[in-house]
């Protein structure tokens, strides 16, 4: 049944037949869509990556082909040439570029067959599970919401590429097998053959490549760069996953926000006809902690978090007391229009809460008839004012009180995202970029009693704060930004430490002794001793971006072959064993029984 292709020229793509071309010949190529029979004559939606035409098979226009046309199902592959016509009237398809025409067939090869697909690509309302999608890739990438996300991907890329490319960089490729390096995730490791017993790692990413572009005099990089971390995989996260990683020589911090903004505007216009409202804006980190509860706000919608440590003094409510007492502090949020919550609805959020470390949550509903709550009784009409100057009628304003602010406001972010979404105060279709600024330089790693760097160790402090180093060094702030969009962290950068003194003591903050830093990182010290330049750069998570572009929730919908949360690519299958040689062969010996995963430390 199947016929070689030789011979044949496709004339046009299934997208491209239109009224005026009616009466001419066309060859089509691609694959049967759907298939219906109506008034004695097969009609078949011919799809390929452009589109779908419809094309005709009538026996009485031509018999041949009708006959064979009688074979085809869901998924064949075939060529059909034939004169291109007119709908008739009332059989117009409005939907389809290609709608006003099709094509009476006359001569079909069926270049290749089908088994019945397990993801109908077809029909995309047909709900199908993901782990399937993946193992066929092959044909989940050809139903058409996969195909535009592909797309879309490719536009972004070529966005990026052009517009850095107007504004002087260059893209360069830096290594994939690399130095292993303490500090970051799990590195993937790759035994080296010709030198037995040692092993490159695949980088996390290119951060000190780029550095050394840097000090190498290229001024300008970006790379749309692959980069591997071998962490577990809860959140939405990929073993492999890309970057926009850009690095910029003899800039501030305002440079890098500067070309990143043009970046992202130039993306968003030439991809999706969007205008976005440049320069984005800058927040300190302390600030949007305080008034969001996290480093990574959605902005989208308010209800922000409130003091009232102050306004709450000397009530009778003793929870109240006893966190004030210890020096701990009251934050509150209004949710508006939930005055009338119920009980119940009051009750979930307050196990919410508890289930995050925090001993209750306390509401206090602003009804049109007054004000109701269960801490009524406890409270003075201060202390009701003080609330009410963060509320208005109809709002219900909830209270977390804790010891620790950093833990209180944590909770309230979190309740704050939680009842934006469920009471829908987030508006589609709309994209609130955010720089936070002015990062810590260390966080402090309770486990290992030690500080660690909080963005990465290459980071510069804030000139002004790097006396706090020895002194107070958990409340020196960095040159540390990260760009937030939409509630996602969608890049991080910082202005960078050029100079080996400043290197070492920061190495040495973060219990690397000189021994060890020199082992480490030597390369990077010494090439700092030969001019090497002030620099700062970014990388943004491409895989994000393009999700958030393409409105999906999670990366692997943007990823054309993704593996599963459990590092898995169902289609291959890998990871895999291999074979014992391929092992002697590296000298590598497998232990029966591997250690459970953990994760650890900053990400470089
Ligand atoms: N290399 C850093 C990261 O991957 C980004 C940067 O500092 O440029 O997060």
């Amino acid at each position: 049944m199947v016929e070689p292709m030789i011979g044949l020229k496709r004339s046009h793509g299934c997208a491209a037949l239109r009224d005026g071309d009616v009466g001419g010949k066309a060859t089509l190529m691609g694959w049967v869509h759907r298939r219906r029979e109506f008034g004695g004559m097969t009609f078949i939606d011919l799809r390929d990556r452009d589109g779908i035409t419809q094309v005709v098979f009538n026996p009485q226009h031509n018999s041949e082909a009708f006959e064979k046309s009688q074979a085809l199902k869901s998924e064949f592959v075939i060529a059909v040439t034939g004169t291109v016509g007119k709908r008739p009237d009332g059989t117009t398809n409005a939907r389809l570029a290609t709608g006003d025409v099709e094509l009476l067939a006359e001569s079909i090869r069926i270049l290749n067959t089908s088994k019945t697909s397990p993801v109908p690509v077809a029909d995309e309302t047909q709900a199908t599970d993901e782990a399937l999608r993946m193992k066929y890739r092959f044909l989940d990438l050809r139903r058409d919401k996969m195909k535009n996300r592909i797309i879309m991907r490719h536009q972004i890329a070529k966005a990026m590429r052009d517009y850095l490319d107007s504004q002087g960089f260059l893209e360069i490729e830096t290594p994939i097998l690399v130095r292993s390096t303490p500090e970051g995730a799990r590195d993937y490791l790759v035994p080296s053959r010709v030198n037995p017993g040692k092993f490159y790692a695949l980088p996390q990413s290119p951060q000190l490549f780029k550095q050394l572009l840097m000090v190498g005099g290229l001024e300008r990089y970006f790379q749309i760069a692959r980069c591997f971390r071998d962490e577990d995989l809860r959140a939405d996260r990929q073993p492999e996953f890309t970057q926009l990683d850009l690095e910029m020589s003899f800039v501030e911090q305002d440079d890098v926000f500067t070309v990143i903004e043009g970046t992202l505007k130039h993306v968003f216009k030439q991809v999706a006809g969007i205008d976005l409202q440049t320069p984005f804006i800058r927040v300190p980190y302390r600030e949007i902690m305080e008034r969001y509860g996290s480093d990574k706000p959605d902005t989208r919608f308010g209800m922000e978090i409130f003091d009232v440590t102050e306004g709450l003094r000397g009530t009778e409510f003793a929870r109240f007391n006893e966190v004030l007492e210890r020096n701990g502090t009251i934050r509150g949020i209004a949710v508006p229009e939930q005055a009338g919550a119920s009980r119940k609805e009051l009750d979930t959020l307050a196990e919410t809460v508890k289930s995050l470390g925090a001993a209750g949550l306390y509401a206090v509903a602003f009804q049109a008839d007054g004000v109701k709550s269960s801490i009524g009784k406890f409270l003075q009409e201060s202390h009701v004012n003080a609330l009410r100057a963060h509320a208005k009628e109809g709002d219900l304003v909830l209270l977390v009180a804790h010891e620790e602010k950093s833990k209180a406001l944590d909770i309230l972010g979190r309740l704050r995202l939680e009842l934006g979404r469920q009471h829908k105060l987030i508006p589609p279709g709309t994209y609130n970029f955010l720089w936070v600024v002015n990062f810590p330089q260390f966080h402090w790693n309770e486990e290992e009693q030690r500080l660690e760097a909080e963005h990465h160790p290459f980071t510069s402090p804030l000139p002004e704060d790097i006396p706090l180093i020895d002194t107070d060094p958990r409340n020196v702030r960095s040159s540390a930004y990260d760009l937030v969009l939409n509630g996602n962290e969608l890049g991080s950068g910082s202005i960078r430490i050029h100079q080996r003194p400043l290197q070492e003591r920061i190495f040495q903050a973060i219990g690397l002794n000189q021994e060890e830093a020199n082992e480490k990182f030597g390369f990077l010290m010494e090439a700092f001793e030969y001019g090497a330049p002030p620099h700062g750069g970014i990388a943004l998570g491409f895989d994000r971006l393009t999700a958030i572009m393409s409105g999906v929730d999670s990366i692997r919908e943007v990823v054309a072959f993704p593996k599963n949360q459990n590092a898995v690519d169902p289609m291959t299958g890998a990871p895999v064993e291999v074979a014992q040689d391929q092992l002697d062969i590296v000298r590598i010996q497998v232990k029966a029984t591997p250690k459970a995963p953990q994760e650890s430390g900053v990400l470089v």
